[in-house]
Parts: C-alpha cells; structure tokens; sequence
C-alpha cells in the first residue's frame, strides 16, 4: 500500500502513452502464446480450444480498453484492488486490472485467485516489460482471505478507493461486508461480478440437432466452469423424448481426458476441494446420462440430471453438470417467473423459430445477457458487452462494452447534493407499502447495435429496472432524489426520508439501491452496512446525483440470425 501510494497512487501517464503501453502489452501477450497455452493447460487445466479463447479475449481487452481511453475526461479514483477468479486466469486477471483500472490510469493492487498464480505472474510480468510501472501494478498472489489480510485490501484500510472483483457471489457478499466495515462511505465503487444459475428454454419449433450441440457446449465446453455456462435445460414437452436421446447419444461421444491433447473437448475440474464437491452433489441424485469418467485425474464426467425446474436447484453447481426439466407450451411463462424469481440473472439461451416468442421471452427476463439459437457462453468483447444483474453482478456498465465501464474506476466528480431542511418522518409500514405498490417502467430506453460477425445480431438495451430506488433524503431531499432518479431515466422511485437506517436490513422490495445526501459519514456508513447485512443482491449507496448506469438496467441480447431448420409443421401452424 505504501509503495502504491508513493507512486503517487496513480497512473500519472498521459492517456496516449497508456494506451500505447496496453497496445505494447497485447502484442506481448500475443507472442507469448506458447508459454500461456502450457501454464493455462498445466495449472488450470484449459483444452487448447480454451486456451485460444482465453487469450483472444484478453488480448481484446487490452486493446479494447486501450482504444477507450480517449473517451475519458475524469481522473482515477486511486487505488484499485482486483480480486479475480481462477476458471479466467488470464482474460478476467487482464480485464479488471489492465482494461479497467489501468486503462483509467489507477494504481492497481493484483490479487489472483490462489489456483493460478502462475499465469497471473506471467501476466503481470509482460504488463510490466510493456511500461506498466512495477509501483503501479503489484502482484499479490495468495489464498483469499489470509492475502487480503484481515480484509486490509477489501476495506481494512480506507486508503483503497474500489474493488474490483470477480468470483462467487457468497465472496462477493463478503466482500462487500467488509468494505461497508472499514471504508470511506462516499460510496468508493465496489464491481462485481459474480456466479449465476443460467437456464436454457428449447422449445418445439427448434432444430433439435442445432440445440443439443448448443446445450453441449453451453454446459461441458471448459468442464462446466463457466459463469456463463447452462445449468438448467427446459425442453419442451412434446419434443422431449427425441431430444434426450440425441442429448445423450452427443454427450457419449465427448472426449474427456488431458487438456494438453488436442482432441480433448473437456478436461478435469479445477482442484481437490472442486472434485469432491461437484462429485457429492451429482451423487444420489436422478441421473439421465452420465458419462464414465478417466481414470485417475479429477475427471467429473459430463453429467444430465433430472429435475422438476430451477427451483430444485440448491445452489451454483461449478462443473459439467446440467440439470434437465420438462415443461408445457402453456406454462411458458410459469418457467420464464421461476427463472427470474431465484434472483440471479447472468446469461440465458432460447431455442425458437417463432420471432414473437423471441420478443416476448426478452422482454420478461432479468438477465444481463441472453442468446437465441446458438450456445449462451464465450462473450465477445466490444460485441457481448457482458455482465449480470441481481445475485450476478453489481452491472451496468458490462465489462468489455459501450457506453462507460471505464468511467466507473473514474472519480465521479458531481459534488454531493446539498439536503433541504427536515421534512416530517415516514413510518416503516408506508415503506414497504409504497414499495409493494410499484409497478414496473414501460418502455426501452435506448438500443444500440454493437458490431459483430455477419449473421449475428448484437443488440445493447439499456431500461428502467423494476426494482424501484429508495430515497432517505434526508428531509425534502427526497423529493429531489426521486426527480433525479426520473431524470436519468430511471424507472421507480421511492420516498423514505429519515427511514432509520437498521430497518434497511428488512425491507427485501428494495431493488435498485439508497440514494441519501445527508453531509454525516456516520450515517452514510449504517446505511452502508444495512445494506451489506441483507442476504441477497448487493446494492449501491448513492451519495451524489445519480447517474444514468446507478439506475438503469442493461440487457445484451445475441440472435444467431441465420439460424435455419427447425419444426416446419409448428412454423407453418403458427403463420
Ligand atoms: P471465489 O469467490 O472462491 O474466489 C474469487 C477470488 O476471490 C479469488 O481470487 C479468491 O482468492 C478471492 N477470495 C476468496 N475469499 C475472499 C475473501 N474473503 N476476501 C477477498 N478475496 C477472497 O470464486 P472462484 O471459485 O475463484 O471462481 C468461480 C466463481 O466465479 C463462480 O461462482 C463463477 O460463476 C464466478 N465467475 C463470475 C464471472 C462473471 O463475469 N460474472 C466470471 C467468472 C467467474
């Protein structure tokens, strides 16, 4: 932290040279494929297919970010700690630390996840011979909480001006504890991006064949250890017998095994405490097809297992395993409110040549990024803005996309609105009536096109949210707030100017977050922790006007346009 600070906390490189050093270190990614491709192979266990992947999107990173720093007109916050996961030791690792808070001009603090320390140091050894000074970028590998320090990096020392975190939302939950513990409560950034419980609906107008290699790759592509990857497959009813069957017959033929073979399609899981885990979880349950797993080696094999709908799912289970539900034509919708009533809303895939259902299953889901007839894994920077919403991520702005991720590792430089006098006190019980009475915003905001492949369509939406924000004032700043809110194009607001800050932690209907301007930290910070102690989706305090990404919602949708075959019978029955 001293070394950090002594540098004087930032990046005080012009942006052109920040730029050019992020460009350098791309090219330098680039050559060293090889020693990349063995240690992602080696220490975390990637197929070649993979590790093209894995390298392709960092390098995207690099020099996605690179060419965004001209479109920034704030200084950086300070110093960033980023916090990233092992199953994208490279692309997340570069995407916090170099696209983000470097990009920004930041002083970064590098916390890899404790699997993949290797590939991390490799990283940030090529980051460094490209110009990123040693002061400015530290490495700190090491297990979770011990590294961190009794939290020091996540809150322990208010000297830290955000997190960047990408990981469990249990971490996530934990994380965001810790920083509500320590930190300055002027609302230093906490971003993260977290696990999801990602559904899939095939229904029967679907080209079968298509679907199940979509289902496979979406579920088995990196062993299952994808936050992207499908957990729970809905098929429909009337198609679902054929299909299992081709589910299964296509299951048997992927080849398990060592990582370094080129003809492998998944290797094993990550570590011991992975293997023992996912193995115990599959054990006992109604297994529909399960492959035979590699001797030796933490091999969990491709495995479907039978379930009623998402709501049998306890929990993010990190591996090859696919959970498979019938459903209904007309219970459509029942599945579309089970999906989004657990909360998360990472990605989603639909299986449909019916364009109306297409519409109305986009407009009904909560999940940052959705994909219609093709796999729902493998963003694409500056295509597939990516990132999640409720239990997955405290998004927007996605990573890797227009219009300002950049700028949330920026100082927001709008002072801290000034609170009218007292207005009298609202009780609890108002709260939450007002709360339970809000009805969702109509309307799209903005839509905007994003490049990509031809015969892909990859359209950004940004919209007000459902989940209202709750306005404490204090006093007539309330008032003020809910304007603001609808200024920024947000959708619900709620007035509870001098709510006792404690009783945040039982109103659940809160989905958006507090905006509060009162001038004392003290208060800031209960409801800062408040806000941390409730289960659930972590939400922001707004200490100043708030901005356009605080309370919009934004939602990725990618359609395989050229998507052909499928049920011909249904499609002519439904013109
Ligand atoms: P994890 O939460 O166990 O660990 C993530 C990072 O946090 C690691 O660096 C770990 O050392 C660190 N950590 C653990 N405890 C900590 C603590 N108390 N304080 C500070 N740091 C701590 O997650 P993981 O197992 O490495 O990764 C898998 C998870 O990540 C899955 O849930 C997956 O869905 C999620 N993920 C999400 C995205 C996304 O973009 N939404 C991308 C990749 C992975």
């Amino acid at each position: 932290m001293e070394t950090a600070l002594a540098a004087a906390t930032r990046w005080d490189a012009d942006p052109a040279t920040r730029a050019e050093v992020l460009n350098k270190a791309a090219d330098l990614y680039e050559t060293h494929l090889g020693p990349f491709f063995a240690l992602l192979a080696r220490e975390a266990g990637k197929t070649l297919m993979d590790c093209q992947g894995e390298l392709r999107e960092a390098v995207d990173f690099l020099r996605y970010y690179a060419s965004r720093i001209p479109t920034l007109d704030r200084p950086a916050r300070g110093i960033f700690t980023c916090i990233s996961p092992w199953n994208f030791p490279l692309a997340i690792f570069t995407g916090q630390i170099a696209g983000g808070a470097l990009a920004a001009g930041n002083g970064v603090l590098a916390k890899p996840a404790e699997q993949t320390g290797l590939i991390a140091c490799e990283a940030a050894k090529l980051l460094h011979q490209a110009g990123v000074p040693r002061e400015v970028l530290q490495l700190l590998p090491g297990d979770g909480p011990p590294t961190v320090g009794g939290a020091a990096l996540t809150g322990g020392d208010a000297r830290v001006n955000g997190v960047a975190f990408t990981g469990s939302t249990e971490t996530a939950q934990i994380i965001r504890r810790a920083m509500a513990e320590h930190m300055s409560p002027d609302a230093p950034p906490l971003i993260a991006e977290t696990g999801g419980l990602n559904a899939m609906i095939v229904d029967s107008t679907a080209l079968p064949e298509q679907a199940v290699a979509d289902v496979l790759a979406s579920s088995f592509q990196s062993a299952g250890q994808r936050c992207s990857a499908l957990r729970c497959l809905y098929v429909q009813d009337d198609i679902a017998d054929g299909f299992l069957e081709m589910l299964k017959g296509a299951m048997a033929e992927l080849k398990q095994g060592d990582p370094w073979d080129i003809s492998t399609d998944l290797g094993p899981v990550i570590d011991q405490e992975a293997f023992e885990s996912i193995a115990g979880y599959a054990a006992g349950r109604e297994v529909l097809v399960a492959n035979a797993a590699p001797n030796g080696g933490k091999f969990i094999p491709p495995t479907a297992i039978s379930v009623k709908g998402i709501n049998d799912l306890e929990r993010e289970v990190f591996g090859p395993i696919l959970h498979v539900a019938r459903f209904k034509a007309e219970d459509l919708d029942r599945v579309i409110d089970d999906i989004n009533w657990r909360g998360y809303g990472l990605t989603f895939g639909l299986h449909t040549r019916i364009d109306d259902r297409v519409q109305h299953v986009a407009d009904q889901l909560q999940v940052g990024n959705m994909y219609v007839n093709r796999n729902q894994i493998g963003a694409v920077v500056g295509s597939q803005p990516f990132g999640g919403e409720g239990l997955s991520g405290t998004g927007p702005p996605k990573a890797g996309g227009p219009p300002d991720y950049l700028n949330r590792f920026c100082v927001d430089d709008r002072p801290r609105a000034e609170a009218p006098p007292d207005s009298p006190r609202m009780d609890l019980t108002d709260v939450t009536v007002a709360l339970a009475q809000v009805t969702p915003p109509p309307g799209v905001v903005t839509t905007q096109d994003l490049p990509g492949p031809t015969g892909e369509l990859n359209r950004l939406t940004t919209l007000p949210p459902r989940q209202p924000f709750l306005c404490m004032g204090p006093g007539n700043a309330a008032q003020d707030q809910a304007k603001a809110v609808e200024a920024a194009g947000g959708g619900q607001a709620v007035l509870a100017d001098r709510l006792p800050a404690h009783h945040l932690e039982n109103i659940h209907e809160i989905g958006g977050g507090v905006i509060w301007w009162g001038g004392d930290d003290g208060t800031a910070r209960e409801i800062v922790q408040a806000l941390a102690a409730r289960p659930g989706a972590i939400l922001p305090l707004v200490t100043g006007t708030p901005r356009a990404d605080h309370v919009l919602a934004e939602r990725h949708l990618c359609v395989d346009t050229t998507a052909s075959g499928g049920n011909a019978e249904l499609l002519a029955a439904n013109a």
